[in-house]
């Protein structure tokens, strides 16, 4: 969450759309690109030596990677840090009482060796010491995205082309071709205040994907409707293009011209910057026109790439 986060009030409205919305919380697994690891490491002379070093340092629970602290049974056999927290202090192989023995031996070991990088799977191509190694993986950027659905703690992630359907399947988002769009948002009742209100629509273009937010929350104690871009990729590639929103009515428009954010930044980091159209509730209203009892907001964009 970005701080200052809390100012802000989700709005609940009664919402009409085109699209149903409700969320599907269906799969929680991970069902992207293949398993999590692979020992083949190419190149170089000492690498055979390295592999089987690498296959030693497999924890027999979880199978990944040992990293210190490596904790073992008083008969040797050896498992990493997070599975003995689960094991309830029964060896896994042996069934005898762990204790608390490290295993300093295979600990040295494991701090010595060059690893490749945990999202080799997805790409990456980077070989790392023990240490540089968790650092690299925390920003690498082949490393999976999360789920870019706003709206529930959707715990997904993956590649761009897994969230792409996962969005499609588990939570019923709208998938449109092109680079512009008109949409509508039409709310019954904008008056009443209650859980948050969002909608995502997806655009294909360009071989990218652009995710489409919608939202109502409070600054401070000011309703406001927000619409904003963010791309599905890193913060790189999405500075390569550029995106317009216009909103308006009754002889009124408010425009907007800005950059996707990728979905590197949380959905809330974005809104709580404030990153998009932003429309007060009164003028979303007189944009609505009529009795200001129902919020109709046609909402054109375009999306285009910037020529670098
Ligand atoms: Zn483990
Ligand atoms: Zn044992
Ligand atoms: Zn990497
Ligand atoms: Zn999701």
């Amino acid at each position: 969450m970005a701080p200052g986060g809390s100012i802000y009030q989700d709005i609940s409205e009664s919402c009409v759309t085109s699209t149903d919305y409700d969320v599907e919380p269906a799969n929680l697994e991970y069902r992207g690109s293949p398993c999590q690891k692979s020992n083949a490491v190419n190149g170089k002379g000492t690498m055979a030596s390295n592999s089987a070093m690498h296959d030693l340092l497999d924890c027999p629970v979880c199978m990944n990677s040992m990293y210190p602290p490596i904790n073992q049974c008083p008969n040797g056999h050896t498992l990493c840090h997070s599975c003995k927290a689960q094991v309830q202090n029964i060896c896994p192989i042996c069934r005898h009482e762990l204790g608390n023995i490290r295993c300093l031996a295979l600990e040295k070991v494991a701090e010595s060796l060059e690893l490749p990088c945990k999202y080799k799977f997805l790409g990456c191509e980077g070989i790392f010491s023990y240490h540089s190694r968790l650092r690299h993986e925390q920003s690498c950027r082949y490393r999976p995205y999360d789920c870019p659905y706003a709206g529930a703690e959707c715990p997904i992630t993956g590649d761009i082309m897994f969230l792409v359907k996962h969005l499609k399947d588990d939570h019923n988002v709208d998938m449109h071709d092109g680079s512009t769009f008109n949409h509508r948002y039409v709310k019954a009742n904008p008056h009443e205040v209650e859980n948050a209100t969002w909608m995502l629509t997806v655009f294909n273009c360009f071989n990218h994907q652009f995710c489409l937010h919608f939202e109502a929350f409070h600054i401070g104690m000011a309703p406001v409707y927000m619409a904003f871009l963010r791309f599905m990729g890193d913060d790189h590639d999405a500075k390569k293009f550029s995106y317009s929103l216009e909103v308006g009515g009754n002889g009124r428009k408010l425009t907007w011209q800005g950059v996707p954010r990728s979905i590197r930044d949380s959905h809330i980091t974005v809104r709580d910057s404030l990153d998009g159209l932003c429309i007060q509730r009164s003028m979303a209203l007189f944009f609505s026109g009529g009795d200001r009892q129902e919020l109709k907001l046609k909402v054109a964009g375009r999306i285009w790439k910037e020529q670098l």
